[in-house]
């Protein structure tokens, strides 16, 4: 990479901490991104020379540069949401980090993308082919990556790799998408009073049936491709003395490996239909109901250890001077979408920290001054490989 684009990256670093901090401050929770997404939009305006820019309908920013015309195309996503629901996420700063909600994932890596948009329009390298940048919803919880999902279909055809950003994954280059489905069951009867009806089917012993059911589909710790089932939450019922006529749970099934979460699926649907179809009857009430509605689904898949794309990113990593060697993960990112459709995708990250998904969040500031080149480097790198095939 030519040097001018990686000074201006690495000069870059003091606004990257000043805007990161400045979108960490605009609450983004998934589903109402809405006034994050203006800002990102507004700054994205102010570099100017895109090809196309725009705010989609559903909030995502998106910033097209065409490049060499038989270059190979990159669309590069980093998430603008967050977990937390506060009207508030202040950030405090102080001996080398920035602490508040959602500053490392993602504001840091949205505020990155942006010192990427800057850098290219003062100094580009040459021979780069189109770049899509990307600012994503929902990409957290019940988000399931609807904002991903839309750039990818929209711009279909129009790219060859996915480099998703997640701030603090510095040491990290995703690999492998976890796949998970997620599913409220809901068992209902027609209750009535414990003493006077008694007899009649109770939801919540025959929602207990359903969960027992599960135990003996679990997979054994430390199985590869690593596969989970979770029930997490619990609820049903009216009263003590009533016979419940509704009980309700939530589960979540997710593998490394998309056919490993296939076949547990649909094991996991068969066993709780069994169980409670077997549940024992009063004669002439009707059976209980059971309803199993999908809450959540993120595709899974993953990028072959010999792809070029983990090459590139490896080349990027010495040329940066990060010389430890990162950890190849299963994660739960932008990436994993593109993945799930055979796109060469990964995920990289520009500094370091912890305690995401809390109040303590925080990551650090010095590893910025490597992490933000070598993030341009990645996407550089990309840009130079050869076009894929299906692209
Ligand atoms: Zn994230």
């Amino acid at each position: 990479m030519p040097d001018a684009f990686a000074r201006a990256l690495e000069r870059s670093v003091p606004a990257v901490i000043a805007e990161a901090i400045a979108i960490c401050e605009i609450p983004a929770p998934s589903f109402h991104e809405h006034a994050r997404a203006r800002f990102v939009h507004e700054r994205f305006a102010e570099i100017g020379g895109w090809d196309q820019l725009e705010l989609d309908g559903i909030a995502n920013v998106v910033a097209v540069r065409r490049g060499a015309a038989r270059g190979s195309r990159t669309l590069v996503a980093a998430h603008l949401d967050t977990v937390f629901p506060d009207a508030s996420t202040p950030v405090a700063r102080g001996r080398g980090r920035l602490t508040g909600r959602g500053i490392g994932d993602n504001s840091v890596g949205v505020a990155a993308v942006l010192a990427v948009g800057r850098a290219l329009a003062a100094a580009a390298p040459r021979a780069l082919g189109d770049l899509i940048l990307a600012a994503t919803v929902c990409e957290e919880g019940r988000g399931d990556l609807r904002g991903i999902r839309r750039v990818c279909d929209v711009y279909r055809g129009q790219y060859d790799r996915v480099i998703a950003v997640e701030g603090l994954s510095l040491q990290r280059v995703q690999t492998r998408g976890v796949a998970s489905l997620r599913y409220a069951v809901t068992v209902t009867t027609d209750g009535g009073h414990s003493w006077g009806a008694y007899g009649r089917p109770n939801a919540i012993a025959v929602l207990a049936r359903a969960i027992t059911a599960l135990e003996p589909l679990m997979p054994a710790i430390g199985v590869e491709p690593k596969t989970t089932l979770n029930v997490g939450v619990i609820g049903g019922g009216r009263s003590v003395n009533t016979i419940a006529p509704d009980a309700t749970f939530e589960l979540d099934l997710r593998s490394a490996d998309p056919a490993s979460l296939a076949r547990l699926d649909r094991a996991a649907k068969r066993a709780m239909r069994e169980a409670v179809a077997t549940a024992p009857l009063t004669p002439k009430m009707p059976p209980p109901e059971l309803r199993i509605a999908r809450i959540g689904n993120r595709p899974g898949g993953s990028l072959p250890d010999e792809d070029a794309l983990l090459r590139a990113v490896m080349r990027a990593r010495a040329a940066s001077g990060l010389t430890a060697a990162p950890e190849l993960n299963a994660g739960s990112t932008d990436a994993n979408y593109p993945l799930s459709l055979g796109v060469p995708a990964t995920c990289v990250g520009v500094t370091t920290g912890g305690e995401s998904h809390t109040p303590r969040e925080w990551m650090r500031t010095a590893p910025l001054r490597r992490g933000v080149p070598y993030l341009g480097r990645v996407i550089a790198g990309a840009a130079r490989l050869p076009r894929t095939p299906a692209g």
